[in-house]
């Protein structure tokens, strides 16, 4: 595929503001690949890899695992044939380090970010949401034990069990909302200075409204491409 079709997104926002829920919609519509760090740094730490075990202790305490390890994470995980058409990433850039490596990398490539969509959700409504988040160890399905509720209590709607992941607890919260706010939102200002961030307002909103609002702003990019 031509490097400029390529639809390359990022998605930002606070922890728990809908960008995993709302990158597995868009993976359907568009048929790319997402590429969460969260999930890449999950999985190191699961296969107790080295990475897996340098970044354990930053999630635990809910502070940012050092730019070099997810920059060489992404870098050679956009490298992959699955990534040819296109990519979704969620989680990163998280600090200005990082989206400028992000822009290296690309423009070696001759390839740019088609759209930053940034999820706006107040804090109060964070801490709800964390704390009753729960996914599939099968499917990654993400559900919230009250506004997305799963058919049981402890299963997916494919039969996977549901996990509550470590990180979600209120202590843990309130560092990743700081770590978010010194770190990674100076990042709206850098994106929308190379206008190429669109505002989802995600708060009060059931996941299909937010969904709306971001086939709304695709629906403007891709047919302007
Ligand atoms: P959330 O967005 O809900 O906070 P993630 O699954 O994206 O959760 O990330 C979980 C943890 O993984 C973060 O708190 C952080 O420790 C680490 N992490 C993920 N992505 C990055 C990144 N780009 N830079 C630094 N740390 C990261």
């Amino acid at each position: 595929m031509d490097a400029e079709k390529r639809l390359i997104l990022v998605l930002m926002g606070p922890p728990g503001c809908g960008k995993g829920t709302q990158a597995k919609m868009l993976t359907e519509t568009f048929g790319i690949r997402q590429i969460s760090t969260g999930d890449m740094l999950r999985e190191a730490r699961a296969a107790d890899s080295e990475i897996g075990r340098r970044s354990s202790v930053f999630m635990d305490a809910g502070t940012m695992v050092p730019d070099e390890i997810v920059i060489d994470l992404v870098a050679m995980r956009i490298q992959n044939r699955d990534c040819a058409g296109g990519f979704i990433l969620d989680g990163f850039p998280r600090t200005l380090a990082q989206a400028q490596a992000l822009d290296e990398m690309l423009g070696h490539r001759k390839l740019a970010i088609g759209q930053v969509l940034f999820f706006d959700v107040p804090d109060e409504e964070i801490v709800v949401r964390i704390t009753g988040r729960v996914s599939c160890v099968l499917c990654g399905k993400i559900y919230h034990t009250t506004f997305n509720p799963p058919p049981t209590a402890d299963t997916c709607a494919c039969g996977g069990y549901l996990l509550q992941r470590p990180d979600d607890n209120v202590t843990t919260v309130t560092s990743r909302l700081a770590a978010y706010r010194e770190s990674t939102e100076p990042l709206v200002r850098y994106y929308t200075d190379k206008g190429i961030l669109a505002t989802i307002h995600g708060g009060g909103s059931t996941i299909e409204q937010v969904s709306g609002r971001v086939m709304e702003r695709m629906a403007a990019i891709t047919g302007a491409r």
